[in-house]
């Protein structure tokens, strides 16, 4: 099969080089266009992350030599060049909202790490395992924008990717009412220890816009398409606060539900042993083996031990408990510049390559 060729938008920075890294030997996707902004441009690439690699492994050497293209100012250029881009961008919501749609409008898909887009009522917002079925919308999105291939599709929130899998699992039972604690890592503001010193041995409790998205995302997640838009679910209260940790990678939550039908510890362990993922998430180069990994034991999920579980696409859950003023508690965990990020979007470019929405 000839590959798709991809460009990265924001490749310079922490989650287009976890792009960089998980595409370097797909089987479907040839990176042909790294992009950033006018800073980077028109240098090598291995010049413009000189400063900045964030990744445990070396650059690839044959991304070393490829010059940076300006995100805007050679917006065309990479949409001649490229079936598709992933989107990374790092910088104002409003110039980021233009840019996405730009290039959708020049008939190159998005697929989308920016919470730019995500509440637009037309754009999916997919977590491939729980909504695959809200490409629908797309067709509908493609009218709005006057396109024939252009389109933009997100993926959610890293945060929220550990806990709506799992509550998600109980899903028939009704979920009312949830109430969540996430402990994030550093790498989801785009950072590592070296560039946060003031992150050792510190917790902040304060992420900007983090709760509103932890409260208001999975609503769409959950949310029906009818009329040419996804109405959000509103039968369901969430409430969050979200935290920053000492931790490189890995957003953690602690969270507790209550359902209209009520259901014990044992009955929720169950479902999650059972989880039966969308079929149109299964078999894809980037699906887990097990999307969700529960753990019996009082110590688990570990950041360590638990973050790369299934390449790091897996979600791990564990101390399900009876709790006195909920049904249930849990805590909770993912990958989030993998799951979270790049490797949640790749694979939902790639379930939108096996199912028509991007073509060549
Ligand atoms: P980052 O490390 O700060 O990288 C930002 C990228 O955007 C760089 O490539 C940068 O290029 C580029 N950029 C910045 N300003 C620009 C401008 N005005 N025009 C064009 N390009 C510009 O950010 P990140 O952590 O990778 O996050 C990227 C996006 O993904 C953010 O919206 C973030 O919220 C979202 N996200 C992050 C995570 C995570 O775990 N980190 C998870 C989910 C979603 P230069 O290097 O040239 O400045």
């Amino acid at each position: 099969m000839e590959k798709y060729k991809v460009g990265i938008l924001g490749a310079t920075g922490t989650v287009g080089q976890k792009f960089i890294m998980l595409l370097e030997n797909h089987p479907w996707f040839d990176v042909a266009v790294l992009a950033a902004s006018s800073n980077s441009a028109g240098k090598k690439f291995k010049y413009a992350v000189a400063d900045k690699w964030a990744e445990d492994k070396k650059l690839p050497s044959k991304y070393e030599d490829l010059i940076v293209m300006d995100v805007e100012k050679d917006a065309k250029k990479i949409a001649g060049e490229v079936d598709f881009v992933f989107c990374a961008l790092g910088c104002e919501k409003e110039k980021i909202k233009k840019i996405e749609e730009m290039y959708a409008m020049l008939e190159c898909p998005v697929i989308s790490n920016n919470s730019a887009n995500r509440m637009i009522d037309d754009v999916p917002m997919i977590i491939p395992e729980i909504n695959a079925h809200h490409m629908d919308i797309i067709p509908h999105q493609r009218i709005r924008l006057g396109t024939k291939k252009g389109f933009i599709s997100v993926k959610s929130n890293c945060s929220i990717q550990c806990y709506v899998p799992a509550i998600h699992a109980a899903f028939e039972n009704t979920v009312k009412d949830v109430l969540v604690c996430t402990y994030q890592a550093i790498s989801g503001a785009g950072k590592t220890f070296k560039t946060w010193p003031e992150m050792v041995d510190n917790i902040i409790p304060y992420i900007s816009g983090e709760e509103e998205k932890s409260e208001v995302e999975p609503l769409k997640i959950w949310g029906n398409i009818e009329n040419g838009k996804i109405i959000l679910n509103k039968n369901i209260n969430i409430t969050s606060q979200c935290v920053r940790v000492p931790v490189s990678n890995g957003h953690t939550a602690a969270v507790f539900v209550s359902f209209k039908n009520k259901i014990t510890p044992d009955e929720f362990i169950k479902k999650l042993e059972n989880f039966k993922v969308h079929e149109k998430s299964v078999g894809l180069p980037s699906s887990p083996k097990k999307f969700i990994h529960y753990f019996k034991e009082e110590d688990r999920p570990q950041i360590k031990l638990d973050r790369n579980l299934d390449n790091g696409m897996g979600v791990s859950v564990g101390r399900v408990r009876e709790d006195t003023q909920y049904d249930l508690k849990f805590v909770c965990m993912s990958h989030n510049t993998v799951r979270g990020a790049a490797g949640g979007a790749i694979l939902l470019a790639e379930m939108l390559c096996r199912e028509g929405y991007i073509y060549k």
